[in-house]
């Protein structure tokens, strides 16, 4: 079958393997024009201003790893050589001893990666099939009538009998069906907030692993990267421009780093930045519906995945994965369904349902949790649990937290659900009369508050 994809983004790239592997003719059409980079530090330098996010923090959970070795292991392979490491992230609880050891030591590894070399990595791979062309420099405008194709900027049309769209946050996939007059719609909800992140090298910064919280009404993550490389990130409310233009201030992202205990470790390091503390806006939660209030597709032969069907607040790091998983889903729809458009597209969608909007949902609920919902559990509560000496509660939160089981799955039974909710508990700390919450306050005024004393705060 002949395949179109829009965009080379992480999810494109990977459909274009998965679908050029299960024997389609795939063409990829990528709006930006830059030359491959030579190797990953100038893929790190990279001009890819249609995917803007790649210089900021990306954590690379089990999930993506999994389908890598499952799917791909030449992709695998290819990132450990160009640098990429797995770290373990199982739980400190489990032993050789419990039962499916093997299993859990195997799965739970997260990779240490930069965005661009995930790209980079992808991308050679996907250079080296016989049956993907790549067009570049060239943007999709909309798609033919009935999904057979698409329509590029430059008015030529490449005809198709699946549409793959990957065009990430910004592209527009709902106004491509308006002008056919099929209505896509989507439910979105900002995130609130504004990433700030800056790049550092050190000689162990691999080891990092993923580490991610919220803490005086910011979020914070830091990632160990591939090559030495590290990020850090602050994401701070859109609406507090003081905040902002503070932390903006590369001293000052400095010292507001060393207020996070989370990130003490990692200052300590004294890695060499690498890049100046670079904001990006506009994050949001979303998800586009294909099916129609019956269950039909809307768009038979059409199948949009990544950010251009759910979007995921980037703080808890699931949109590379749930974008290379929608990859085989689509590649795993067409072989289920091979000369059934409208099937194809159905079995895409309840997949989707059932493995990707979990995790929208998840989004929504960790960004507001309240004792009414299943996710009563913020970051912090997640961590705890997973740090729980129960091995049997640490390794189901450190599956959810990787995306290797749904929240469905993991607070299904009441039972679980109690054992998860005591192993979140704060543990109680002895008294510190010198340990205060760390607030706005401290990280705008480290010296102390104009109007109050000096904070120590942690
Ligand atoms: C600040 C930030 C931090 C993030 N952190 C993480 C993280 O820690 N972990 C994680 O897994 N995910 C993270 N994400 C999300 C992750 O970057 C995306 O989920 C992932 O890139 C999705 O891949 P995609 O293929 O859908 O889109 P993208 O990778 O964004 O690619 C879209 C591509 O489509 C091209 N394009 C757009 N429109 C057109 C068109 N009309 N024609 C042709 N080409 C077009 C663009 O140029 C681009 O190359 C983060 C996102 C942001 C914004």
């Amino acid at each position: 079958m002949k395949v179109v994809i829009a965009g080379a983004g992480i999810g494109g790239l990977a459909a274009s393997l998965a679908l050029s592997r299960a024997g389609h003719d795939v063409t990829i059409v990528e709006r930006d024009d830059t030359p491959m980079p030579a190797d990953v530090e100038g893929a790190f330098a990279w001009d890819r201003r249609g995917a803007p996010q790649v210089r900021h923090t990306h954590g690379f959970p089990a999930l993506i790893r999994q389908v890598l070795r499952d799917r791909f292991p030449d992709v695998l392979d290819a990132l450990r050589a160009a640098g990429v490491r797995e770290v373990s992230i199982l739980p400190a609880s489990v032993t050789p001893e419990m039962p499916g050891y093997a299993r859990e030591a195997e799965d739970l590894q997260v990779l240490s990666c930069r965005r661009t070399t995930l790209e980079w990595v992808l991308r050679r791979c996907a250079l080296a099939e016989q049956n993907v062309a790549f067009v570049v420099g060239v943007g999709v405008v909309g798609v033919q009538p009935g999904a057979r194709g698409v329509r590029l900027d430059n008015d030529d049309v490449v005809e198709a009998e699946a549409v793959v769209a990957s065009t990430g946050r910004r592209g527009d996939v709902p106004a491509w069906f308006a002008e056919h007059g099929v209505e896509i719609l989507e439910e979105e909800h900002s995130t609130g907030t504004i990433y700030l992140s800056r790049f550092y090298r050190s000689d162990d910064a691999a080891t990092l692993g993923y580490i991610g919280g919220r803490r005086a009404g910011l979020g914070f993550v830091i990632a160990g990267a591939d090559n030495g490389t590290y990020s850090a990130t602050l994401a701070v409310d859109a609406q507090d421009k003081e905040l902002r233009a503070h932390l903006l201030d590369e001293e000052r992202f400095e010292a507001s780093l060393r207020l996070f205990r989370e990130m003490r470790p990692v200052v300590a390091r004294q890695g060499v930045p690498i890049t100046p503390v670079q904001t990006m806006g506009g994050l949001i939660n979303r998800i586009r519906r294909f099916v129609d209030d019956e269950g039909a597709p809307l768009t038979p032969g059409f199948f949009a995945i990544g950010d251009a069907h759910t979007c995921t607040n980037p703080l808890y790091g699931r949109g590379s994965s749930l974008a290379v998983l929608q990859a085989t889903l689509v590649a795993d729809a067409l072989a289920a369904h091979p000369a059934d458009r409208p099937g194809a597209s159905l079995a895409y969608e309840t997949a989707s349902q059932t493995r990707v909007e979990p995790w929208y949902e998840m989004s929504l609920l960790t960004d507001k949790p309240s004792a009414a919902n299943l996710a009563n559990f913020d970051l912090q509560s997640m961590r705890r649990a997973a740090g729980s000496n129960d091995p049997e509660i640490a390794v189901l939160m450190t599956r959810m937290m990787s995306l290797l089981a749904t929240p469905q799955e993991v607070f299904g039974a009441p039972e679980v659900v109690a054992k998860l909710a005591a192993a979140a508990e704060p543990k109680p700390r002895p008294h510190d009369p010198n340990r205060k919450t760390l607030t706005r306050a401290d990280i705008l005024f480290p010296g102390g508050h104009p109007a109050g004393p000096p904070s120590s705060a942690t």
